[in-house]
């Protein structure tokens, strides 16, 4: 899979900037939400699946959070079950947007599956034609997605550490109760 494939390199051009930037208030807690969505978006953030194969595949790339599945960034966004609450409250604002400002059934032809919703949250730039949003509801979309992928991100950090405490609580149980 290439590092860039969600992001649209035919948006704008060499003078506009990227809506996931120009979107951006500035202020600092704002710049960093977009910096989580922009490592998303090039494929620098860091999942399972690439520490997999950067480790030559030793490491699993199964996710910590469910052991369910591989987790890529497709996992994080819309299916992991562990991060659901967050994809409950996040990513149904941003499908109200979409229905209510776009033709009647886009949603349902367009983004019913987990790629195209993942390619809408992290570069809608893509469906501009078939959304047919001006600027105010591109930074609309953008900030509602840019809030989805910064709190799933803080949820799956908070969700990890809590995995990890409990594997040292059982690991020290199993230790204490073989003797
Ligand atoms: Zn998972």
């Amino acid at each position: 899979m290439s590092s860039l494939k969600f992001l649209n390199l035919n948006f704008g051009n060499a003078n506009s900037t990227h809506p996931v930037w120009d979107s951006v208030e500035q202020n600092l807690i704002e710049i960093r939400k977009a910096s989580t969505k922009v490592r998303m978006l090039t494929g620098t953030y860091m999942v399972q699946a690439d520490k997999h194969k950067f480790s030559q595949y030793t490491i699993d790339p199964t996710c910590l959070l469910c052991h369910r599945e591989i987790e890529d960034i497709l996992h994080v966004l819309t299916q992991c079950p562990v991060l659901c609450n967050e994809r409950k409250e996040y990513f149904t604002p941003i499908k109200q947007l979409v229905t209510e400002n776009s033709p009647p059934g886009t949603w349902e032809l367009l983004f019913n599956n987990t790629l195209a919703a993942t390619q809408l949250v992290l570069d809608c730039t893509k469906y501009i034609k078939n959304l047919g949003f001006k600027k105010e509801l591109i930074n609309k979309l953008e900030t509602l997605t840019r809030h989805f992928c910064y709190k799933t991100t803080l949820q799956k950090i908070i969700s990890s550490e809590k995995a990890r405490r409990l594997t040292i609580i059982i690991k020290n149980w199993m230790v204490k109760h073989r003797q």
